[in-house]
């Protein structure tokens, strides 16, 4: 497929085509399907668990962005990292593969659960190179420091990824997005929703979201639900600033193209986090059962785990009966299970 028709926020500016590369991921499946509750007919779902039939939730939308990126620089190998159980590790594992890049995740002690236990088995197949690190704050400085190496040595081709794929071609990804559900708004598949929850770790999802459905004239408000650490030792990692920061890099890198706009509010919800990342909550844990019951129009099988869908499905219980129109949750966690045969 072309890279213009594969991206809806590309058709609508076509200028930004060869500015804005995108890979041809194997397995890409976007737009993701909408669908309806059938028992809450003011909850919508949009299906970011099926954006690749490798393995889909949203980093493989981000990866589309990125690598197709890192191709275009001539990069040749990627460098990240995660927790222990990774969703995003695993994706860049997965989709380096299929390129032809090669892979490297520092990986940061994380609670341990059967799905961390799954994808940190799955990674260690892919053929990724894993180094476990310790904490999070340990891991983030060896991240820096490896970068900064890299930045002093002038044959390097590594691109240096920060966790969750939070870059500026992450956030681009979620701009389109918004574009697709515009789409599928005017196509008559989905109301425009009053609301759209979604959870945030490392903010790229919340923050092009929150730029591409004000860009793409949708009235919804996008509402984040903290799943990580507000605050690495002194640094913010997870708060609306960082978010803010997120979407004022890539406004920066997009400037030319777009038209100018007020850069909207971050809506970052801090209290569904619980005890910390990883740590599964009550309120999600009686979220999830909830929402595992609830039937949809189309069938299909849902799965959720304890570090961002829980929380976030706890969330949009409450927004749910807070307000009176239609709410969309974005669903982000992978459902295939091809990563795991
Ligand atoms: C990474 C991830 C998120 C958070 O997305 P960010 O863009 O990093 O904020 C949400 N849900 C799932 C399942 C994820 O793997």
């Amino acid at each position: 497929m072309p890279q213009s028709s594969a991206s809806a926020f590309l058709r609508a500016f076509p200028r930004l085509i060869t500015y804005v590369p995108l890979a041809a991921l194997k397995g890409q499946a976007c737009p993701t399907p909408v669908t309806q509750c059938l028992s809450e007919p003011r909850l919508w779902l949009k299906h970011d668990d099926l954006t690749n039939s490798l393995y889909g939730g949203n980093k493989s939308r981000k990866l589309a962005f990125i690598l197709g990126r890192m191709q275009r620089d001539g990069k040749k190998r990627l460098l990240t990292f995660g927790g222990t159980g990774t969703n995003h590790g695993l994706a860049c594992a997965l989709h380096c593969r299929e390129q032809g890049l090669a892979c490297e995740v520092l990986l940061f002690d994380q609670p341990p659960s059967a799905s961390a236990a799954a994808n940190f088995r799955a990674m260690q197949q892919s053929g990724a190179q894993l180094r476990e690190t310790g904490s999070l704050l340990r891991t983030v400085l060896t991240f820096y420091s490896r970068r900064l190496l890299g930045a002093l040595n002038p044959s390097d081709c590594t691109e240096y990824l920060f966790a969750g794929g939070s870059s500026v071609e992450g956030v681009i990804a979620f701009m389109d997005a918004a574009f697709e559900l515009r789409d599928q708004i005017q196509a008559g598949l989905c109301p425009e929703p009053e609301r759209i929850v979604c959870a945030v770790g490392s903010g790229a999802t919340l923050a092009g979201l929150t730029l591409g459905v004000q860009l793409a004239g949708l009235r919804s408000q996008v509402i984040g639900v903290r799943v990580a650490p507000s605050h690495l030792g002194p640094f913010a990692a997870c708060t609306t600033d960082t978010v803010t920061a997120l979407m004022q890099q890539t406004r920066r890198r997009l400037a030319r193209w777009l038209p100018k706009q007020p850069l909207p509010a971050v809506q970052l919800l801090d209290d569904y986090y619980g005890e910390g990342y990883g740590v599964a909550s009550d309120a999600g844990c009686a979220a999830a059962e909830w929402f595992l019951q609830l039937p949809w129009a189309d069938d299909r099988q849902l799965t959720v785990e304890g570090t961002y869908t829980a929380k976030a499905l706890a969330a949009l219980r409450d927004q749910l009966s807070q307000c009176s129109g239609p709410v969309l949750y974005w669903h982000t966690l992978n459902s295939s299970a091809a990563a795991f045969a």
